[in-house]
């Protein structure tokens, strides 16, 4: 009898099955990456998000070899994951991969600009809107025009005053950082019966946040407000002394607070000649010819550059007036508006 087909027989032989036994178990064990690779069985979900994970930072970097936005990052990876996966189904086949991921990049890409694809009808709808949201004028104005443009603004409205009701600069401060994404009126609704009770910061503290909640329920982010209306009382107690700083990188250190609110409570609480861009200012400023910009930090600093210094302290008042009540998004009353002969709107009728 040959060697290889003698019976295993006595210690020895029982000893050598046993060790053949045992390694048996060795190489159907699931923790052998070799077994893993012979049988093709499938790695766990971690273990696949991680793989996904390492990879996706690997292909970014050598694609572009630049950072790039976040919704290309997004899109980059979800076709990466697509691609990915159909290449770990198909390792008998690599030439069916390759067709496989061109025909998923195909798709995606087609998915991606097709226009039955509710995604891109609605990216194009926002696109088509933002351009549309900024109302051009046909030239800028002269500086000898602006100078006309603001006398005949304050012509019309000689002291110009803010409509949301404060009782001193806390207070004002508080409105202002309640009426953002509000209306002044709403507003003035919700703080008639706050400010009797907390017309300063050690005040609101005293109040506390839950029943400060409940007088400002009615105006829009009401939680968020609350919240940030205690957090910066509490950092005006303990940085100001309870007053309210004047200077520009101070407000704008306090929650809730950023350029637009800080530009306010300077201007109105502290003569500061600053101009606060909103909607209505940004409106106007771009319509008309005064100032233009794609956003809002680029009209101020055209606003600030154009506007006559006389006129400097209340033009944020007159333009954002003028705004709200004459030169309206929608239809503006060209017909009554005291600037008329300035404007620059092409489609400016009376
Ligand atoms: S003329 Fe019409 S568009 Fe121009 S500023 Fe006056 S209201 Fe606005």
């Amino acid at each position: 009898m040959a060697r290889a087909d003698k019976k295993p027989t006595g210690k020895k032989s029982l000893r050598k099955k046993a060790m053949g036994k045992k390694s048996s178990r060795k190489k159907v064990t699931g923790k052998n990456p070799a077994y893993k690779k012979a049988t093709g069985k499938k790695s766990s979900p971690s273990t696949i998000a991680r793989k996904e994970t390492m990879h996706r930072k690997t292909t970014g970097k050598k694609a572009t070899g630049k950072k790039s936005s976040p919704s290309t990052i997004a899109r980059k990876e979800t076709m990466h994951r697509k691609t990915t996966d159909k290449k770990h189904t198909n390792k008998k086949n690599p030439n069916k991969t390759i067709t496989d991921k061109k025909n998923t990049s195909k798709k995606a890409t087609h998915k991606k600009t097709s226009r039955k694809n509710p995604a891109y009808k609605k990216a194009s709808r926002k696109k088509a809107t933002s351009k549309k949201a900024i109302p051009r004028a046909t030239s800028a104005l002269s500086d000898q025009e602006c100078k006309k443009f603001f006398a005949a603004l304050a012509a019309e409205r000689p002291e110009p005053q803010g409509e949301l009701h404060y009782t001193n600069s806390y207070t004002l401060l508080v409105a202002v950082v309640l009426s953002a994404q509000a209306t002044d009126s709403g507003v003035n609704r919700a703080t008639v019966n706050l400010f009797p009770l907390a017309d300063t910061p050690q005040k609101m503290l005293a109040l506390g946040e839950a029943k400060l909640r409940t007088k400002i329920q009615t105006i829009g982010l009401y939680r968020t407000k609350a919240k940030n209306v205690i957090a910066l009382s509490r950092q005006l107690v303990s940085h100001h002394q309870g007053q309210v700083p004047q200077d520009h990188d101070s407000l704008v250190a306090l929650p809730g607070v950023g350029r637009k609110t800080a530009n306010v409570v300077r201007n109105i609480a502290f003569a500061a000649e600053t101009i606060a861009v909103d909607t209505h200012v940004f409106r106007v400023a771009n319509r008309t010819g005064l100032a233009a910009g794609k956003n809002t930090d680029e009209v101020e600093a055209a606003l600030l550059r154009r506007v006559p210094r006389a006129y400097l302290r209340h033009a944020h008042h007159w333009l954002i007036l003028h705004g709200r009540y004459t030169c309206t998004a929608r239809a503006p009353k060209c017909g009554a508006c005291p600037v008329f002969a300035f404007c620059r709107w092409q489609d400016k009728e009376r």
